[in-house]
This record gives structure tokens, sequence and C-alpha cells, in this order.
């Protein structure tokens, strides 16, 4: 292909994704959709500049309207999370993992975390897995003992482990709470004051969950007990892909050197100015859309379960959060569901469930598919639509129709939903393409 060519395919191809994301419905629980305003941060010329370091004290100059946008962006981080400090210059959810290891540990310090089939995620993973903690900052990680009935981490199973762990001479520096199969909250309040008296440090990572917590709907970390809160900007926070610390005041020093020089140069200046807008839109809507997004995942499950799905977390009523984790072991193997509710439309992602690794299940056929509604529940869906969303999943992986013919009935659903809510200014539609060379 000539270079030119490749350059129009380029073009070609965002533009039929832009078209496919119109027709279909988005479940993935980690995405969401920016409004205009965010997407037109990201186009700003604040993308091309440098502004390494703190705003007032910055290695480059050019900066006078880049430092009151970030000041203005960490001001409203304060707010929503209710902290003393906070930083927005992590570029990614990970990369706000990796400046708290570096800010509360050193390498070869235990940390506690879940494992990946209980919800953890690979930035707090073991080196022989390639998890981050434990490849990048050469942590070692101790799993949390979980209860599979209550979906969370066990209290008292934690505190025994944690007192052997110290009279083996292993005591944990860092417990890292949170993860990205999170139906319920973690017990931060329960743990808290048993972990700082055992000397330990505690971050919440609120990747997931951060706009919940935003709207006062899920748990509330930092007055817990939680040192700091590490999270992505862009799951059910409505910003650019980046990420966010906030902390105790008393954290801010090793925070602010942790995350540069520690593990940022130039930390995407357009992206702050992203987060920026969707702070201050998370502290104008945010509540209402937590609201709605539980309730939401709740009916969701209801629906799945009435036609037969099991759907975790039965005990305590599915979920607390924005997203469901569902057996789909009767039907088929999560990969293989995954691929048929594309082909249908449905975008979601198979999952590994609690108990798959010691039951010899692959992450690429695990038992379960995880489902997610902050996208959905943006474009402005409510429980009516979730019970449609439900039969729609039905007739693909239970009922084994032609995914190609519900695929056009998803379309059809779609139609009345194209504009996104929860903003100040809606007027371009949700996947519209914009384009500035008018192709
Ligand atoms: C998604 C996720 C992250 C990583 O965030 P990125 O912004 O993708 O780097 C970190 N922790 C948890 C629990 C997550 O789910």
């Amino acid at each position: 292909m000539s270079a030119k060519a490749s350059y129009d395919n380029i073009f070609k191809l965002m533009k039929e994704h832009h078209q496919w994301f119109s027709v279909s419905i988005p479940l993935i629980a980690s995405e969401n959709i920016p409004s205009a305003a965010v997407r037109e941060a990201l186009t700003s010329d604040f993308g091309n500049r440098y502004a390494e370091g703190w705003p007032g004290e910055r290695v480059y100059a050019g900066c006078v309207y880049i430092d009151q946008v970030e000041m203005i962006c960490n001001e409203l981080a304060k707010k929503v999370f209710r902290s003393e400090f906070a930083d927005c210059r992590a570029t990614s959810g990970v990369v706000a993992n990796l400046a708290v290891y570096a800010a509360f540990s050193h390498p070869g310090d235990y940390m506690l975390a879940a494992s990946i089939p209980n919800g953890g995620h690979i930035s707090h993973g073991k080196k022989e897995n390639f998890g981050t903690a434990g490849l990048v900052h050469g942590l070692n990680i101790e799993y949390y003992p979980f209860s599979r009935e209550e979906m969370t981490i066990d209290v008292d199973q934690t505190k025994k482990k944690i007192q052997e762990m110290a009279r083996d001479g292993r005591s944990p520096k860092l417990g890292m709470f949170g993860g990205s199969l999170f139906l319920f909250p973690h017990p931060v309040k329960e743990l808290s004051d048993f972990m700082h008296e055992h000397g330990m440090y505690i971050n919440y990572d609120g990747a997931h969950v951060a706009g919940l917590i935003a709207g006062g709907e899920f748990q509330d970390p930092m007055r817990e007990g939680a040192d700091s809160m590490t999270m992505s900007s862009h799951k059910t926070l409505w910003g650019p892909q980046g990420g966010i610390i906030v902390s105790l005041e008393k954290h801010a020093d090793a925070i602010k050197k942790a995350v540069f020089p520690g593990n940022t140069s130039c930390h995407h200046l357009h992206h702050v100015a992203g987060k920026a807008i969707a702070l201050a839109e998370s502290l104008q809507f945010g509540k209402d859309y937590a609201k709605q997004v539980i309730k939401n995942a709740r009916t969701l499950a209801e629906e799945l379960v009435k036609f037969g799905f099991g759907v975790l977390g039965e005990k305590r009523g599915y979920t607390a959060s924005h997203q469901i984790a569902v057996d789909v072991s009767k039907f088929g193997d999560g990969g293989s569901i995954e691929k048929d509710l594309e082909r249908a439309n449905i975008i979601l992602n198979r999952q590994l469930l609690p108990g798959d690794i010691k039951a010899g299940r692959h992450y690429m056929h695990p038992s379960g598919v995880r489902i997610g509604v902050p996208e959905t529940t943006r474009l402005g869906m409510k429980e009516g639509e979730m019970n449609e969303i439900a039969s729609f999943i039905k007739r693909v992986v239970i009922d084994k129709q032609d995914p190609q013919l519900v695929a056009k009935d998803v379309a059809d659903f779609r139609k009345q939903f194209q504009k996104l809510h929860y903003a100040f200014d809606n007027t371009i539609g949700a996947y519209e393409y914009i384009s500035l060379l008018n192709k």
C-alpha cells in the first residue's frame, strides 16, 4: 500500500469504527463515552506542549494557560473526591499505581492485593505473571483471602494473614484495595485501622468505580482510612484515557515526586484539560448518573437470571456497582460467547471468575463474561432498556439465533440513543465522527 493509500485507509477505518459503535450496544465495564467538550479538549494545542513538573514550578516555559487549567483540574479532583490533595498528571491508571508503589514502598517489600480471578488487576500482579507491581517495582504480592459467597475480601482471614506474615518477617508494606471485577465495596473501613497499626499504607484503586465514588454511591475510601486513591479517568468517570491520584496532604510530596520525575515526563496536557472538564461534569451530574448506573446493572442482572443465566453475587443482589459477572459455562465458554455477541454488535468481554484458575481454565476460555453499563447509561438508557439488552443477549447465547439477525434489531434499538446525557453540552452525536479536514 502506498503512503497515501495507508493514510486514506486510516480515516476510512476510524469512520467505520464510529459507525459501528453507533449501531452497537457497548457493554465493556471499563469503557465510557466522553462528551463533545472532552473530545474538543483533546484536539487543542495543549497536546503539543511540555509542562514537566507542578503548575508554577515548571521545567518549561509556555505554560501560562496550561498551568491554570491544571490547577482547576486538581481543585476539581479534590472537590469531587473530598480529598486533601490531588495530582492529575498520571498518564494512565497503571502509571498512577506505579507512582503509589514508588511513594510508599521499596522493591522487595510485600503488598496485599486481590488475585486476578478474584477481581485484581494486572497492575497489582506478581512478577511471574508479568504484573506491574512485581515486574516493574519488584514488589512481592500476597493475595487477600476472598469470600466467593460475599464476592469481596474476607476481613477476619485477612487479619490472620497479616499477623502470620508479620510473624514470618514478611510484614506487608502496602494494602491495595480495588479491582477490575468489582461488584461490592472492599472492606477498607473494616481493615484500615488494623493495617495502619501493622505499619501498612493503604491505596484504593478506584480505576473502575471512581465515577460511582464521585457520585457518592459506592464507598468512600478517603473517609474509610485509605492513604491514597488511584484511578483511571475514563471508566465510570467521563474523561479521556488517563490517571488521577488523590491522597492525604501528608503524602503529597512523596506522590508528586513519584509522578514526576519518577513516572512521567510529558504528562499529556490535552488529557489534563479533558480530565478537568470530565470532573466538572461529574460534580454537576455525577450523582444522578451513579444512581442510574447501579439501578441499570441490578436490573440487567435480574433479567439475565430470569432467562437462566448464572449471575455471581446472588446473595447480595448481584451487584452494588456498574458491572455484573455472568457465569456462561452452561452455554459455552466466555471466549466464544464474547465472539458470538460481537457479531451481533453486542460488545462485552470474557472474564475469569473466582475458581477458574484452580479449575484449570485459561483466560482465553474462562467460565464467565463481565458486563458493564457505564456507557449505555450515559446514552440515556434506563431499566426498560436493560430488559431489552438482556433479551438480545439471550437470543444469541441461549437461543443460538443468527447473530447477524440480532444485529439488525440491535441497530434499530440503538436509533433512539444517539446523544449522550449528563453533560453541559450535547448537541453533537455521541459517536459522531468529527473531521477537521472535512473528509
Ligand atoms: C483498568 C484498571 C487499571 C488500569 O488503568 P489504565 O488507565 O488502563 O492504565 C488499574 N487498576 C484497575 C483495578 C483497573 O481496572
